[in-house]
């Protein structure tokens, strides 16, 4: 399948969507899930129009992992949780629902299961909260 220009990550890439942005890079954009599994729900996305991990040209691949490195740092130190998880699909029998490929960084809690994958839509004055403290630990770091 083609990379689909008008897809909502490609909109956000060109600045022609809105999203709460956490940190940018020359190789990727990361921003806020709308219907976050967990509060600080991360998507990183190389800049570069690729629609899954099979796509992505070799030069970008170790930006990306760099860059998901850094963030999910901020994610945990803003958000504290007692683990990390990682997550990324390819293709949507695996369940990818935007054709840009994105690794999610979700904070995971012992006592608290993650909510749904893109379920329900938060709240924009939680969410600009959320990513402002993300933002400031990502700047500590
Ligand atoms: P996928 O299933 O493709 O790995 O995940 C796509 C994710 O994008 C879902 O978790 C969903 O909640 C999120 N999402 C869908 N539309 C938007 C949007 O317009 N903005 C943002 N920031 N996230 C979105």
């Amino acid at each position: 399948m083609a990379y689909d220009t008008q897809n909502i990550f490609a909109k956000i890439l060109r600045g022609e969507a809105e999203a709460y942005t956490v940190y940018e890079n020359d190789d990727c954009l990361a921003f806020l899930d709308v219907m976050p599994q967990a509060d600080g729900h991360t998507l990183v996305l190389p800049r570069s129009p690729a629609e899954n991990l099979f796509e992505l040209e070799d030069r970008h691949l170790a930006g990306l992992l760099r860059t998901v490195q850094h963030v999910a740092r901020g994610v945990r130190k803003a958000f504290n949780p007692d683990g990390i998880k990682l997550m990324q699909f390819n293709g949507e029998a695996a369940g990818q629902t935007v054709f840009h490929l994105h690794v999610h960084i979700v904070p995971c809690y012992r006592d608290r299961p993650s909510r749904g994958h893109g379920r329900d839509m938060a709240q924009a004055e939680v969410l600009e909260q959320h990513a402002e403290k993300i933002r400031t630990a990502l700047n500590q770091i």
